[in-house]
């Protein structure tokens, strides 16, 4: 906060940029970013692990993220062709593309393919038969023979929201224990794939060690029974879902995780990946609202007055979805004046699920036209973002240390309809 321009975030003013491109919008700390980047890598470099770091580009896609990430060594999760065709966009270098996902397509297999991305995480058998004659098929292949790791489900309770667990048998994720050592072993025929490791992916904002250390004490045993029967087993994949803290969480520093590999995965001899998403992202974003009203509540029933803000579920879904909650913080300094009151903050959308939070204590003496801003919003926010309502998407802004640009046009409201089409007996 500063006296006269209210919430600052990397030094800029956060009214500024709100003024300038309206709101709803989304902001990046750039800064911020390239900090946590650096302190993931430090926590893994100080216990000598050889970890190489592709961000999960499914929390935050925007090509100005993706170049900074790629300063920072980084390289990419993606889960789609279309996130391929973003990250070879951003510069990101096909060698440092992996490509997760339980439903692949032929076109987006046939596309990693082409492009010779560095890995394919295969999540079935069914998957990995379908990719190898895929591969055989193609022309020009040049003796290039896709590395493929099989993404193992351990059976493990991540200990975290029940739409964010990704590692439990009923999960639709993964190849189970089981039958991924015979499949591992069967891989090693196939003369288009070359079979490297194993990858994990337990569930997202993971708090505690437990579930990790479970998860990756699998993975080693499984490491060490297809050594002891021939086969190589060069890498493996450790998955992302580190959590932050987003209220009170007491949320483990990196430190923690790079402990649990160390000392399950770390004398395996094996080269590492880590796939982060949250843990990088989402501290590094705001989405700033205006409250369009304040509508009165029923006292006689307990229920506040409500905030309404001109941003909404249809934005950042994540409250809506997940329950999830969000720090909010009013960007004008006279707010800082006022004694708090429990308000209900919600958005306009038609739906009694566009609930930001309920009865928060913010400034009594918040009013129509002044601004809010959400809190680690930066991953799962911009990216789950939809039109409904009409809603177009927001507008974003990317700071960096005191300057701060434009990235993102707010979608007019004729790109929001100009696909669309009639039929001709219309
Ligand atoms: C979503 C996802 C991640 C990132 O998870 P976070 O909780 O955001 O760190 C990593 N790997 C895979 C395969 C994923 O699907």
């Amino acid at each position: 906060m500063d006296a006269r321009d209210g919430l600052l975030f990397e030094d800029v003013p956060v009214h500024q940029i709100a003024q300038t491109i309206g709101t709803p919008c989304w902001i990046t700390g750039a800064g911020t970013l390239r900090r946590r980047a650096a302190d993931l890598k430090a926590a893994f470099t100080a216990r000598k692990l050889p970890m190489s770091f592709h961000f999960a580009m499914k929390a935050q896609d925007h090509q100005a993220t993706l170049r900074i990430l790629k300063d920072c060594g980084y390289g990419v999760d993606i889960v789609s062709g279309g996130e391929m065709t973003r990250a070879l966009t951003a510069g990101i270098a096909p060698e440092a593309i992996v490509f997760s996902g339980v439903g692949k397509s032929d076109d987006e297999l046939r596309a990693a393919i082409t492009a010779r991305i560095g890995q394919i995480n295969v999540e079935s058998a069914e998957e990995l038969y379908r990719l190898a004659a895929l591969a055989d098929a193609m022309p020009n292949r040049d003796n290039f023979r896709m590395r493929v790791t099989l993404r193992v489900n351990p059976d493990v309770d991540a200990q975290t929201h029940d739409k964010i667990t990704t590692g439990r048998a009923d999960d639709k994720f993964g190849i189970a224990y089981d039958q991924a050592l015979a499949l591992y072993a069967e891989a090693q025929g196939f003369s288009s794939l070359r079979v490297i490791g194993l990858a994990v992916h337990l569930g997202s904002q993971m708090l505690a060690a437990e579930p990790f250390r479970k998860g990756y004490q699998r993975l080693a045993d499984m490491v060490r029974t297809l050594r002891g029967q021939g086969h190589p087993v060069e890498t493996v994949d450790c998955g992302g879902g580190l959590g932050i803290s987003y209220r009170d969480e007491i949320a483990p520093a990196p430190d923690m995780l790079a402990g649990v590999i160390a000392e399950t995965l770390g004398d395996l001899d094996v080269a590492l990946g880590l796939e982060p998403g949250r843990w990088l992202a989402a501290p590094t974003g705001l989405f700033v609202t205006t409250i369009i009203e304040t509508k009165a509540g029923n006292p006689e029933r307990g229920t506040p007055d409500f905030l309404i803000v001109d941003g909404g579920m249809n934005d950042l879904a994540r409250p809506s979805m997940y329950d999830s909650w969000h720090g909010i913080l009013p960007i004008s300094p006279t707010a800082t004046h006022s004694p708090l009151k429990p308000w209900h903050v919600v958005g306009p959308v038609c739906e009694s699920s566009d609930v930001f939070a309920r009865n928060r204590p913010l400034p009594a003496n918040l009013k129509r036209g002044d601004m809010l801003a959400f809190l680690d919003a930066g991953a799962y926010g911009s990216v789950m973002s939809s039109t409904y309502n009409s809603r177009p998407f927001a507008a974003q802004a990317m700071v960096d240390n005191g300057r701060w640009a434009p990235t993102r046009k707010r979608q007019t409201l004729e790109e929001l309809i100009a696909a669309e089409t009639l039929p001709d007996w219309l």
